[in-house]
């Protein structure tokens, strides 16, 4: 629509042609001048569709920094398709903002959408804008692809695989009991680490091709590692043993627990890891470390899969961990 001539806009078109229209770089988008949008998805693959809405005060804190925010919604998306091996194609964008929004917070946020839209090649197709009595509410639904056939399913575990995470696990939750007010000893380093993953997810889409082609099952892990587990296990028919000194921590994770060794639970279950948790083949796993090396991605062997039901947890003395929630649930 570059013929269009913004001063005869509405206040809300001319917002979406001024912030929104150049992240929709795809022909299909139309220039975000039509009703809907299109896409034509190569022959031999198939779409992976996923939405994930973020609420201000539930999902995010409502100062949090607008580009921050705009990334957040999408990278929670991202993270799912990585988790089911999908290459990003695009994203469609539903705001629902509160009165107190002003322009320079829609340009903030704005800015930090076309950086995550850039650096994941997830351009935006479409959306809807809207005034809410409520907490500002962002919803994306992102679209991504995989040849045929080959979407990584939870349902695929077999009793022997290894299961594999990613990255480290549990930052981000106790990065939200410090932004809540945490009293620990920790150095500026360890502090702003733990603050990072919780206000900005960094999912692992530079895994989903070594996931798609090493992977009998896999999920994103964003309500918690135990909890989250348990439901690939629960949809594979099987269980998992993980040998808890195993999970993957970061430094400032370590610290933590070094005071305060009840906060095991949090890291377990907190939620808002976007880590993804797989089971891979004992045959396979070689060439899935090599292919996680080579994406940069760190991974990490925790435990394997047995016949059974439900993840369990053991310490280094072979106790069993029991949690009063696995995982972080809404209601
Ligand atoms: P309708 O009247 O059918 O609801 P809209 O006026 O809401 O249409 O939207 C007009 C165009 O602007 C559509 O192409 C829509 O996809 C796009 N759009 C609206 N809001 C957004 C947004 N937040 N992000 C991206 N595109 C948007
Ligand atoms: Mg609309």
């Amino acid at each position: 629509m570059a013929a269009r001539d913004d001063r005869a806009l509405s206040g809300e078109d001319r917002l979406i042609a001024k912030y929104f229209r150049p992240l929709a770089r795809h022909p299909g988008a139309l220039g975000l001048g039509d009703d809907a949008a299109f896409i034509t998805p190569a022959p031999g693959t198939d779409m992976v569709l996923k939405t994930d809405a973020i609420i201000g005060g539930v999902h995010f804190f409502p100062d949090d920094p607008a580009d921050a925010v705009a990334r957040k919604a999408l990278r929670v998306n991202l993270s799912d398709l990585a988790a089911k091996g999908a290459t990003p194609l695009g994203f469609l964008l539903s705001l629902a903002l509160p009165k107190d929004i002003d322009e320079d917070w829609i340009a903030a946020f704005a800015r930090g959408l076309a950086e995550d839209a850039e650096r994941y090649a997830c351009p935006l197709f479409g959306g809807d804008t809207d005034r809410t009595p409520g907490p500002a509410t962002i919803s994306i639904a992102a679209f991504g692809s995989v040849p045929e056939g080959t979407m990584v399913l939870r349902g695929g575990a077999m009793v022997g695989d290894i299961i594999v995470v990613t990255g480290s696990i549990g930052d981000a939750a106790l990065g939200l009991k410090l932004r809540s007010g945490a009293q620990w000893k920790l150095d500026r380093v360890q502090r702003e680490h733990l603050l990072s993953r919780y206000l900005l997810p960094q999912p692992r889409n530079a895994l989903s091709e070594a996931l798609r082609t090493n992977a009998n099952a896999a999920m994103d892990v964003s309500d918690g590692l135990a909890g989250d587990l348990a439901k690939l296990c629960a949809a594979s028919d099987v269980a998992a043993e993980i040998e808890v000194a195993r999970v993957p921590l970061s430094d400032a994770a370590k610290a933590v627990l070094a005071d305060n060794p009840n906060l095991m639970e949090t890291v377990l279950t907190g939620g808002d890891d976007y880590e993804i948790v797989c089971a891979v083949s004992p045959g396979k796993l070689s060439a899935f470390f090599a292919a996680a090396q080579a994406a940069h991605v760190p991974v990490t062997e925790i435990g394997k899969v047995v016949a059974g039901e439900g993840a369990h947890f053991r310490a280094a003395d072979g106790k069993k961990l029991t949690f009063a929630h696995a995982s972080y649930s809404h209601f």
